[in-house]
């Protein structure tokens, strides 16, 4: 007998949860990709991506993974030989940096580790040391889904401004978007990228490059770019399959319709407080946890933490079996730790990651610390008490009436 029957949880940060809404939104025929139905709904998807990513300025869609988004974004901004200053403080900044440099641009990689936001002070040195103005753009990672950090975008820009640096800031909000609050205008970001399947609760699929008239302005001469990567066309189309290089991804479209008339249903600045209320409840329950055994969220400060994604470090081989026991006996899977292997500990056993992105209620997120806890004791790992209590409490807060 296990207690794994009923409705599997993939608490993993990406894919995330995808709302019924969603799945039966693309349950229908295909519909026509020339005129009707799906031009009119890809007009409102585009405006309402915007304002999801609270800008005014463009956004291409492509089909393909964060890893395609990435990839078009320095594509269109870069040329073969550019310099660009890589801000890493986890696995995704370093990703970036590599698909970068094998479309030919030097990165110059300023690595924060692997528990820390990144340091501005350190970023103003950089540029300020960059005399002859040779980075064309400052890349970083909003929320960094290996680690749980969440940077301050608006304090690089500051940064930038303060030395006059004319690189553009190009961020990567895959993890972040509509879970942490993020304001691309407001903070100054020239280039965001997104995708799909996180905070915009839709299957992998769809890629999001969010421009600015700064970035637009580098694709003039950025010599990495291709026919089909291209965002101008894709953002002014002279026929509707120029918006896609192709046939149009229908039912993702349909699909990422219905969810961003949920996301203008509860309103973004709900989604964000929703995200952060869970997200304290969880760090909570941590916190109770750690005063007793082995378990510690990796990013000590809570005002840097993710509230989309937690890391955990556990020690090794707690980890991997916390996980194991929970798919196999209790229907919930965590995510494994990712880019935290460290020398005693090559395959990072000893990590876990809570996705908490998108479609998650209380009722989620409680039920997702009670599976670890009954983890924790079967699996006879140490662990203050009381965290339950605390996470119920974080989820009770200000809700009487
Ligand atoms: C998930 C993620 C990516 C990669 O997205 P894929 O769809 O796996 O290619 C990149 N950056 C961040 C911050 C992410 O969370």
């Amino acid at each position: 007998m296990t207690l794994s029957q009923g409705r599997h949880y993939l608490a993993i940060p990406g894919p995330s949860v995808v709302p019924d809404r969603v799945l039966q939104a693309m349950h229908r025929p295909a519909p026509n990709i020339y005129e009707g139905e799906l031009v009119e709904l890809t007009e409102t998807v585009i405006q309402d991506l915007k304002s999801v990513g609270r800008t005014q300025h463009d956004v291409a869609i492509y089909i393909a993974n964060g890893h395609g988004a990435w990839e078009a974004a320095i594509a269109n901004t870069h040329s073969r030989g550019d310099r660009v200053l890589v801000l890493a403080t986890g696995l995704f900044g370093l990703g970036w940096a590599e698909i970068a440099r094998r479309l030919g641009v030097e990165c110059r990689i300023v690595d924060f580790g692997r528990s820390s936001d990144i340091d501005v002070t350190q970023v103003e040195a950089e540029l300020a040391a960059d005399g002859t103005r040779e980075f064309k753009s400052v890349l970083m990672v909003h929320t960094d889904t290996s680690t749980g950090v969440r940077n301050d975008v608006a304090a690089v820009r500051a940064a930038l401004d303060r030395t006059g640096h004319p690189a553009i800031l190009m961020v990567d909000c895959i993890a972040s978007l509509a879970c942490d609050r993020f304001e691309m205008d407001a903070w100054g970001a020239d280039v965001m990228v997104a995708g799909s399947q996180k905070g915009l609760m839709t299957p992998p699929g769809m890629a999001f490059v969010y421009f600015g008239p700064r970035a637009d302005g580098s694709r003039d001469r950025a010599d990495c770019v291709s026919a089909y990567w291209d965002w101008r066309p894709r953002v002014k189309p002279k026929e509707f399959y120029q918006h896609f290089g192709g046939t149009a991804p229908t039912h993702h479209l349909f699909g990422l319709r219905a969810a961003l008339d949920m996301i203008v249903d509860e309103g973004i600045e709900n989604v964000w407080a929703r995200h952060e209320r869970l997200a304290r409840a969880i760090w909570e329950a941590f916190d109770a946890w750690a005063t007793d055994g082995p378990m510690r969220l990796n990013i000590d400060c809570p005002g840097k933490r993710s509230c989309a994604v937690t890391s955990v470090r556990i020690g090794a081989p707690h980890g991997v079996r916390l996980r194991r026991w929970l798919t196999d006996n209790l229907g919930v899977t965590l995510g494994i730790g990712l880019g935290m292997d460290e020398p005693d500990d090559p395959e990072g056993k000893g990590f876990f990651r809570l996705g908490h992105m998108g479609h998650v209620n209380a009722h989620m997120i409680l039920g997702l610390l009670g599976t670890i806890e009954a983890g924790l004791v079967t699996l006879g790992i140490p662990h203050g008490k009381d965290a339950l209590a605390a996470a119920a409490r974080i989820c009770a807060e200000g809700e009487a009436s």
